[in-house]
This record gives C-alpha cells, sequence and structure tokens, in this order.
C-alpha cells in the first residue's frame, strides 16, 4: 500500500466514511448533448452514453456515519450543485432524498434546476442545507431572488434552503468535505473532496495551493470539454496531464461537449481514465 493509499484509507477511517456511491447524473457541458439544432454525429448519436444533461453529480455516504449528533446521522445524500436538467435526472436515476447541496460556482448550468428542490422539501418536509462561497451565495441570492426574498403569495411555494458559506473544510454527515478552489478562466470556483474522491468541474488551472488538497485522491472526475484548448475549460489533453499528476488510479472526464463521440473517445484514452456519462455510477 503505498503512503498516499494508507493516508486517504486513514482519513477515511477518521471520518467514519466506509464508502462512497457517487452517481453522475449530468456529463455534458452548458447547452448539452445534443445541443439544439445541431446535426453532428454526436448529436445524432444513438449511443445513451452521448446524451449528456447539465453537469452535476449525486454522493451518497455509505456505511457507518460517525459522531453522536442527529444531525450527522441524517445526512446520507449530497447533490452537487442544481443543473438545469435536475427534475429529469432526479426522476431518471431514481433520486429520493436530498440532505445537502454542494455549489461549485454559480453560472446557469449549474444551478438553474434550484427550483426542482421543492419537491424534496416536500418529501422530506424539511429545509435543505446550501453550502457555498461567498460570491456564489451572492449570485444565488440576485438570480433566485423569489427564493430568498419571496412574494407574499407563494403559488406553488418557493425551495425552503438554509444558505451556509463555504470558509474552509466542514463536516456534513459524519465526514469531511474538502473545498479545493480551482480556476474556471478568471473565476475562482470550488471543487470538493470526501475522502479518496475528488470532483473537479469547470477548471482549467489548479492553483499551486489546492494541490496539497488533492494528495491522496484515487478517483477524480474532472473537466475535461474537447480536444481544442478552451479559455475556462480543461481540454482533454490537459485533463490527462491533471490526471498524471495527481496520480489517480480512476480518473472520469465530465463537462463533455459534442465534440467528443463516447465510444471513439474512450478508445484513445489512457487506462484508468474515461469519459463520464449519464448515469454512470461509481463505488468508491
Ligand atoms: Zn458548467
Ligand atoms: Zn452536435
Ligand atoms: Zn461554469
Amino acid at each position: 500500500m503505498s503512503s498516499a493509499c494508507a493516508s486517504s484509507r486513514r482519513r477515511a477511517a477518521e471520518s467514519g466514511l466506509l464508502s462512497l456511491r457517487v452517481t453522475v447524473l449530468g456529463s455534458g457541458t452548458s447547452h448539452g448533448v445534443p445541443s439544439i439544432g445541431c446535426d453532428c454525429a454526436v448529436c445524432r448519436s444513438t449511443d445513451p452514453r452521448d446524451h449528456r444533461t447539465r453537469p452535476s453529480i449525486l454522493i451518497e455516504l455509505e456505511g457507518a456515519a460517525g459522531g453522536d449528533a442527529p444531525f450527522a446521522r441524517a445526512v446520507r445524500s449530497i447533490l452537487v450543485d442544481t443543473s438545469t436538467d435536475l427534475r429529469m435526472q432526479a426522476i431518471t436515476n431514481g433520486v429520493r432524498r436530498v440532505d445537502a447541496i454542494l455549489f461549485t460556482h454559480s453560472h446557469a448550468d449549474h444551478i438553474f434546476g434550484l427550483d426542482d428542490v421543492r419537491r424534496f422539501n416536500q418529501m422530506q418536509q424539511t429545509s435543505i442545507p446550501c453550502y457555498a462561497d461567498a460570491e456564489t451565495l451572492a449570485n444565488l441570492k440576485r438570480m433566485f431572488a423569489y427564493v430568498f426574498s419571496p412574494p407574499a403569495q407563494k403559488g406553488g411555494g418557493v425551495p425552503q434552503l438554509s444558505i451556509f458559506r463555504i470558509a474552509g473544510p466542514f463536516s456534513l454527515g459524519g465526514v469531511e468535505v474538502v473545498p479545493v478552489p480551482l480556476f474556471h478562466g478568471r473565476l475562482p470556483v470550488l471543487g470538493f473532496r470526501i475522502g479518496s474522491f475528488a470532483y473537479l468541474t469547470d477548471c482549467n488551472r489548479i492553483p499551486d495551493e489546492s494541490w496539497p488538497l488533492l494528495d491522496g485522491v484515487r478517483t477524480v472526475i474532472l473537466d475535461a470539454l474537447r480536444h481544442r484548448p478552451h479559455s475556462t475549460h480543461f481540454s482533454v489533453g490537459e485533463a490527462i496531464e491533471v490526471v498524471g499528476r495527481l496520480r489517480a488510479e480512476r480518473a472520469y472526464f465530465t463537462h463533455i461537449c459534442h465534440d467528443l463521440g463516447h465510444a471513439e473517445t474512450n478508445a484513445q484514452l489512457p487506462s484508468g481514465v474515461e469519459l463520464a456519462y449519464d448515469g454512470l455510477v461509481l463505488t468508491i
């Protein structure tokens, strides 16, 4: 066992976490694939893995959640971002519970499904804690003014959310969530690490100070938009370099545009690296 591996196991043990089940709810870029009005081979593909909704994952904590606090045991299902496609993602993947939401940043493709959280409020009869950095929280409050400053007549209701500003690692469901600062062009965004797993979407640079936070990560879901360079997303080649530097055992690329056909791209990727697809489930 490598020391990195040992330390990540030790972290997992300390956090009371036995395993994670990660479901890729959406693996597509902001337009989704197929893209409206496009007749390219990928948009017309009949391979279901070429159908990509807007980016999001669900992390389910399995095993013994440590701690005595009832809240710690209550959190089992963590949604990362509320994508434009949240409703259909939840239906397609049988998501029946969301105990907390982590936001990476406030671009439309990552937040425009926020209203669909109402259904989880109804089913769970509770508000849902949301975690984001200060800028993302400010943007959510502005872009969803009806949620945070609701009118007198609520109609079908508004999402019931409790807001928490991320200022460093925090505990959720008895496990440690480590925010990982990334750059998405010039925009600071957050990746998230839990145990030996990291989700790093919407980025094209990992700053020096964030690399130590990723030490010992064995499974990563990483932004890789397309082959050609882009000003705010890693290309496939850049993402492969990041995987090498991380020394991750398994890497799955996400936020994929219609330039990349699933089967043909996968066939060219190094071993241990593949494209994610909607509905992919990882056990970590
Ligand atoms: Zn995005
Ligand atoms: Zn297309
Ligand atoms: Zn973005």
